[in-house]
């Protein structure tokens, strides 16, 4: 036997490693079911992380959560969120224990790669009207062209008032896109690096091309601002107080023939969102409080008032404990130090088109469940977290006793590249962290692909996490 066939024998022979597909009876099969339409449905309909905070407060409401800043009092049993100037949000179920004690997180990040307008971006080139942009995160630059592409967005006017934007999901709606060079005439283009073969700034989004009757300069541009004024109520000048983000047009849908896997935009990494957000809606009744925490601006750095650098977090938990009549400045220390957490973001799903950049064993495969990264990072771990062996130790513990499959992942072979998540950043408040999370194919393009398998695996998982750590 050669050493990778070995491996691989000795992969099918650990218990937790094997394929979940197989342990399910019928009835699992309708809950895995079930999960995933509810899941295709929130990512078919929040696109951007106001769509998402949004979405999320709605269906926490419907379970009984109350906004923690409306509140005079808070006591066990409670469930509260926290609305985080619409862009992240904490749900907190209180537990019977005092807040200092610690708390159970389930994070990840509700921003995904996407392409952002301009603050100045409407302009008109040969009786053709574009949106200038700038990309947002990772994205290989070359996959959105040439797609149906939609426009969500907000814009804020100067009295305040906001009008919320979405133009390409409804199948009335027309869509928009991005055109690429006929290979005809692409002799030249061809023969460029992929990472320079389509330029961040000719990422200019194709609006419109019918122009204003009766006038006499940029007369198609005058047509879209008409339209906007009408349907939108707003002005070219308002762009500069708006936020606009151009995504993939169209729902997700059942991917495979067997139909074993979701296709849709956005899944880094609102599949560990939505799946950390079912898990805690199973509970009502917890020992120590449980926290399901999402937050914006992963893909940029975490930086800004919304992401996880912001300090919002930890001025939620001193609220916390001021609604419960408990609150100093060592006990919100101790909160935080105390607390356990699973830091949820998607891993890199092998893929047999490209073997050579992942290490077979180290990697995270479709329907083998929830994925622990101990360390993440590039280059010797650099920015990574490295969770600890015993906390790892307790979550082996834990998913097995609940029956949930989980794998070991790291991201690709050492030196190939790298990346990063929120991990490291809560970590800093020395609470037990570790990176978790569900493996994605395609991941940062406009269409990427789960295993609806490791969807229910990863709520299982969490929800063993909340009822045992
Ligand atoms: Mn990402
Ligand atoms: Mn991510």
């Amino acid at each position: 036997m050669s050493e990778e066939v070995s491996k691989t024998a000795d992969l099918k022979n650990k218990e937790s490693n094997k394929n979940a597909w197989l342990k399910y009876t019928d009835e699992q099969l309708k809950e895995v079911a079930e999960l995933s339409e509810g899941y295709k449905k929130f990512i078919s309909e929040c696109k951007t992380e106001r769509e998402c905070t949004h979405e999320v407060i709605r269906q926490a409401k419907a379970q009984g959560y109350v906004d923690l800043m409306e509140q005079t009092s808070i006591k066990p049993g409670d469930k509260v969120y926290y609305n985080n100037m619409d862009k992240s949000v904490a749900l907190f179920l209180i537990g019977e224990q005092p807040l200092e004690k610690g708390m159970k997180l389930l994070g990840a990040h509700i921003d995904s790669p996407r392409i952002d307008l301009k603050q100045v971006p409407l302009y008109e080139d040969t009786e053709m009207a574009l949106f200038d942009t700038h990309y947002y995160g990772g994205i290989k630059k070359y996959q959105w062209v040439t797609l149906p592409l939609a426009i969500h967005g907000v814009v804020v006017k100067k009295d305040g008032t906001k009008v919320n934007v979405v133009v390409g999901e409804d199948d009335n709606d027309p869509v928009v896109g991005i055109s690429d060079l006929l290979v005809h005439l692409a002799a030249d283009q061809m023969g460029k690096k992929a990472s320079t073969v389509i330029e961040g700034e000719d990422l200019n989004v194709l609006i419109g091309s019918q122009p204003l009757k009766g006038e006499e300069k940029e007369a198609v541009k005058a047509n879209i601002l008409k339209i906007l004024k009408e349907k939108y109520d707003f002005e070219e000048a308002d762009f500069i107080s708006a936020e606009f983000e151009v995504v993939p047009a169209g729902k997700a849908r059942d991917f495979g023939l067997d139909r074993s896997m979701v296709v849709g935009y956005g899944q880094d990494d609102r599949v560990c969102s939505y799946t950390s957000m079912r898990a805690l809606f199973e509970l009502d009744k917890v020992d120590r409080t449980a926290v399901c925490l999402l937050v914006d601006k992963e893909e940029v750095g975490s930086i800004g008032a919304t992401g996880m650098h912001s300090r919002f977090f930890e001025n939620v938990v001193a609220e916390l404990m001021d609604r419960m009549g408990d609150y100093s400045e060592i006990k919100v220390r101790r909160a935080l130090a105390n607390s356990h957490m699973l830091s949820s973001d998607v891993s890199a799903a092998f893929d047999p088109n490209y073997p050579a950049v992942m290490e077979k064993k180290n990697s995270a495969y479709f329907g083998r469940g929830i994925v622990f990264n101990k360390y993440t990072g590039a280059r010797g771990k650099s920015g990574c977290n490295d969770a600890n062996p015993e906390f790892i130790a307790q979550l082996r513990k834990i998913m097995e006793d609940n029956n949930v499959n989980y794998q070991t992942s790291e991201l690709g072979k050492v030196d190939q590249g790298g990346g990063g998540t929120i991990a490291y950043i809560m970590a800093q408040y020395a609470m037990q962290v570790i990176d978790s999370g569900v493996a994605v194919l395609n991941m940062h393009s406009p269409w990427e692909i789960t295993s609806k398998a490791d969807i229910y695996e990863a709520t299982q998982g969490y929800l063993a996490f909340l009822k045992e750590i």
